[in-house]
């Protein structure tokens, strides 16, 4: 049976199927209607457009006379159009959609050809003003992401990125005789403290600036970067013991005193 005559067969839906057949090498009486090689082109006939076009899109000729009734891609939300695309989503969602536009750092790849829910990652730029050794952070996260109801931002401006604006070394620099001890104890070569959040969760090593030893060398621990920084300020654990005992032994004399 030829495409034709199935689509005569199939009222409205057939009538459908005429109306978008757009293949410019057959006509529907050249295939037959169960064809699973050949992909024809069609036209959305429900009013999806691509700049300004009639939406059109490839698709096998069982694919639309199979019971699952495959249809235009535009129509299902599977494809960007005029219609259903980033640059439209951010048009309409005010203040974060403009957020959205302005933070859009994919030089090669226009926002109309993009689909809100995508789940592609994807390149975003702070438009905030983080930086990270000057330059603009950037991060990546699919659109998905950006428009979906967890929207997550700069990672910088979260926090959750070292940036020229929040780092270890920075917070060290504002936070005066307290801040210069942790530079000084600070036991990571390979690691730059600006590289590093003043909130970070990673236990990192700390070298005793105060003259504990251990084997004749300085004595060092490991620690999360929040405690050293956080409202508990831990320091060198040996510093603490031996401030513990003192306490203790002044308290003892203390006693003998009275
Ligand atoms: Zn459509
Ligand atoms: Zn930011
Ligand atoms: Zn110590």
């Amino acid at each position: 049976m030829t495409l034709g005559e199935w689509c005569d067969e199939n009222g409205e839906y057939g009538d459908k199927l005429l109306e978008e057949w757009y293949d410019p090498d057959r006509t529907v009486e050249e295939v037959t209607r169960g064809n699973r090689v050949y992909k024809a082109l069609w036209r959305c006939s429900a009013g999806c457009t691509k700049d300004g076009e009639a939406f059109t899109w490839e698709g096998l000729v069982s694919h639309r006379t199979r019971p699952e009734r495959s249809g235009c891609p535009g129509c299902a939300r599977r494809s960007p159009t005029d219609q259903n695309n980033l640059l439209q989503w951010c048009q309409d969602n005010g203040e974060h959609g403009r957020k959205l536009i302005e933070e859009w750092a994919e030089p090669e790849l226009a926002m109309k050809d993009v689909m809100p829910a995508s789940t592609k990652k994807l390149s975003w730029r702070c438009s905030a003003g983080c930086t990270k050794d000057g330059e603009v952070i950037t991060w990546e996260a699919s659109p998905n992401n950006r428009t979906g109801s967890g929207c997550t931002g700069c990672p910088g401006c979260a926090a959750k990125s070292p940036t020229d604006q929040n780092n270890l070394l920075q917070w060290c620099q504002d936070n005066g005789e307290y801040g210069r001890k942790l530079i000084e104890e600070w036991a990571e070569p390979e690691l730059a403290m600006k590289a590093v959040t003043p909130g970070a969760e990673k236990k990192l090593s700390w070298m005793c600036s105060a003259g504990c030893t251990k084997d004749g060398e300085p004595f060092t621990w490991e620690a999360m970067v929040y405690d050293r920084t956080g409202s508990r300020r831990k320091g060198c654990p040996r510093c603490a013991l031996v401030n513990r005992r003192r306490i203790k032994t002044n308290s003892l004399d203390y006693d003998r005193l009275l």
